[in-house]
């Protein structure tokens, strides 16, 4: 079967591996239907400093997949069933693994596509209970969105900020993918949506897909346009995964109380925090990584109802996966960028 490996920084290669065996207790066999690409996918393409990987690795973190046979013991999954994949190996046996909290998992093996192999192969096998069904009216790409965008934005704006209708937020990079989550799910509850983007034809883009406001971060500074819009106040919640280039000015832009919840760094890990602005302002600042598995369902059960949509920039094949991640590199993207599989 074909398969995506990295073999060195910057170099991926097509490559033929055996397919899996038949599935064991409590496993099943997956035909890989379609993967999205990530800013982890991003960082393990280009090498980073602070974290080894083995390789060759199988790239690709999130995806969604058809059922080919299922393993004994497994008694909710069937042949043909459409299935998004909770992208990191979890233990399935501490207490947050049984609350179906996995991201807090005591015994996490790693992320697929960074530590383990992931899934850019046309078969493999998993835990059935990383694999949640996808309702109808969801597609391959809607369950391969599922997990590692929607998911971790659900699992940001919700349990972590503790977002409110009627609240106002900050949400950067309105083009990434989970922005255009972001902005989607926070303006279908009621909220106002204040994005950041890096061209005119993306902030076209960013209002059609629900925002109120769009700021140009290459033209304007967006802190004082945030400031201007709020007339001073502020926004109760920043949408943050930008990290070095943002963080100050995200947290000047949160009114006192407000929230700041982060997801990533694409800019760089290391910041400097102003702690008098911290307690004065009583700013509460949450890390957020991956989801619950209840994350990827409310994502999906919300694609179905036509609450929100998949914003797909680009889908490639094996050989177009390269000049994919340059563009993210570049922040060149509207949306995702998907990888078919299955034709
Ligand atoms: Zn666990």
């Amino acid at each position: 079967m074909r398969a995506l490996q990295l073999v060195a920084d910057r170099k991926l290669e097509v490559v033929d591996l055996p397919p899996p065996p038949a599935p064991g207790q409590g496993e099943v066999t997956l035909r890989i239907a379609a993967v999205a690409l990530n800013h982890i996918d991003v960082w393990g393409w280009r090498g980073m400093a602070f974290a080894k990987r083995k390789m060759p690795l199988v790239v690709g973190a999130e995806a969604s997949g058809y059922v080919e046979s299922v393993g004994p013991g497994v008694s909710n999954l069937l042949p043909g069933q459409l299935v998004s994949i909770y992208g990191a190996r979890t233990c399935g046996l501490c207490r947050h693994c049984r609350e179906g909290r996995d991201n807090l998992c005591e015994h996490v093996g790693g992320v697929h596509g960074f530590h383990l192999d992931g899934f850019s192969q046309e078969k493999v096998n998993l835990p059935a209970r990383l694999l949640v069904p996808a309702p109808p009216g969801v597609d391959a790409i809607g369950a391969a969105v599922a997990p590692v965008t929607f998911g971790t934005v659900e699992h940001m704006l919700f349990d972590n900020a503790k977002l409110q209708p009627g609240e106002t937020i900050l949400v950067h990079a309105g083009g990434s993918g989970i922005g255009t989550a972001a902005i989607q799910l926070a303006k279908r509850m009621g909220c106002t949506v204040i994005t950041t983007v890096g061209s005119d034809d993306k902030a076209e883009r960013a209002k059609a897909l629900g925002a109120d406001h769009v700021i140009n971060y290459r033209k304007d500074r967006f802190e004082g346009v945030v400031r201007k819009i709020t007339k001073k106040r502020g926004v109760d919640v920043v949408f943050e995964h930008v990290g070095k280039d943002t963080f100050a000015g995200s947290m000047l832009c949160l009114k006192r109380g407000g929230r700041l919840v982060t997801c990533g760094s694409t800019s760089g890990v290391s910041t400097e925090i102003n702690l008098m602005q911290l307690f004065q302002q009583q700013l509460k600042l949450m890390g957020s990584f991956g989801c619950r598995m209840e994350n990827m369902a409310d994502a999906m059960q919300k694609m179905a109802s036509g609450i929100v949509h998949p914003v797909i920039d680009t889908i490639v094949g094996f050989d177009d996966l390269e000049p994919a991640l340059k563009r993210m590199e570049s922040r060149d993207v509207f949306g995702k960028i998907i990888l078919k599989l299955e034709q």
